[in-house]
C-alpha cells in the first residue's frame, strides 16, 4: 500500500501538569481527533521525577537545540539570555522541568496517522507560548515567554509535550507506554482520509 509507513507514523503527547490543572485536556484531545489522527493509547498518571529524567534523557541533542533555541528567543526580544553557553542553559531547564513535570497528573497519549509527528506540532504551536500563533492551542490558551520562565527559575508552562521527530517519539512512546497498551484498530475515518478512490461509499 503506497505512504502505507505514513499511515502508521506514531507520536506521543503529554498534557503536562498545568495542562490538566486548566482543565484543558478535553480542549486538547478535541483539536488532535478532528484533525483525523487515531488515538491508539491513553493513561493518567502522577510522573516520578525518575520517570521525568527519562522522559528529558533519551535525545542527545535535545540540551544543544533547546539551548539554543531559548537563547536565540532571549536574543531577538534584545534581552540578554542568562548564558550563552547553550548546553549550561538547557541543564537549567532540565532541572526545573523535572519538578514541573512530576508535580501533578499528566495524561499521556499516542496519536498514530498520516504525517503524525508533523501535525501534531503544528496543531500544538511552538514552544514559547509568546510566539506561538493564534489558532495553535499553545498560542490559545498560554502567555508565558522563555524569558519570564528563565528568570524565575521554573520551565515554560506551555500546556503540552508533543514529540518533535519520529526519532524522538520511537524513543519516548516506550518510556510511557507498554506495547500492550497501544491499541490495533481502524478507524471509519480512515477509509476518507486514506483510500485512493472512495469506492466504498455510493451503494
Ligand atoms: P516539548 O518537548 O515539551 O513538546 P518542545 O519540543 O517545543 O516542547 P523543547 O525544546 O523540547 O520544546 O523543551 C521542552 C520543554 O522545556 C518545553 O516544552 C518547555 O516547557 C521547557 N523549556 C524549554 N526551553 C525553556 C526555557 N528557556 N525556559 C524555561 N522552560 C523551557
Ligand atoms: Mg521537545
Amino acid at each position: 500500500m503506497q505512504n502505507y509507513d505514513k499511515k502508521q507514523e506514531r507520536t506521543l503527547v503529554i498534557v503536562k501538569p498545568d495542562g490538566v490543572q486548566r482543565s484543558l485536556i478535553g480542549e486538547v484531545i478535541k483539536r488532535y481527533e478532528q484533525c483525523g489522527l487515531k488515538l491508539v493509547a491513553l493513561k493518567m498518571v502522577i510522573p516520578s521525577r525518575d520517570q521525568a529524567l527519562k522522559h528529558y534523557s533519551v535525545d542527545p541533542e535535545w540540551a544543544l537545540k533547546t539551548g539554543t533555541k531559548s537563547i536565540e528567543a532571549w536574543k531577538a526580544k534584545g534581552l540578554t539570555p542568562p548564558t550563552n553557553d547553550p548546553i549550561e542553559l538547557a541543564e537549567g531547564v532540565r532541572k526545573t522541568l523535572l519538578d514541573f513535570l512530576s508535580s501533578g497528573p499528566v495524561v499521556a497519549m499516542v496519536w498514530q496517522g498520516m504525517h503524525a509527528v508533523g501535525v501534531i506540532r503544528k496543531i500544538t504551536g511552538s514552544t514559547e507560548p509568546l510566539s506561538s500563533v493564534p489558532g495553535t492551542i499553545r498560542g490559545d490558551y498560554t502567555i508565558d515567554s522563555y524569558s519570564a520562565a528563565d528568570s524565575d527559575k521554573r520551565s515554560v508552562r506551555n500546556i503540552i509535550h508533543a514529540s518533535g521527530t519520529v526519532a524522538e517519539a520511537n524513543n519516548e512512546i516506550p518510556l510511557w507506554f507498554n506495547k500492550n497498551e497501544i491499541l490495533n484498530y481502524r478507524l471509519v475515518a480512515e477509509e476518507i482520509l486514506y483510500d485512493a478512490n472512495l469506492d466504498g461509499i455510493l451503494e
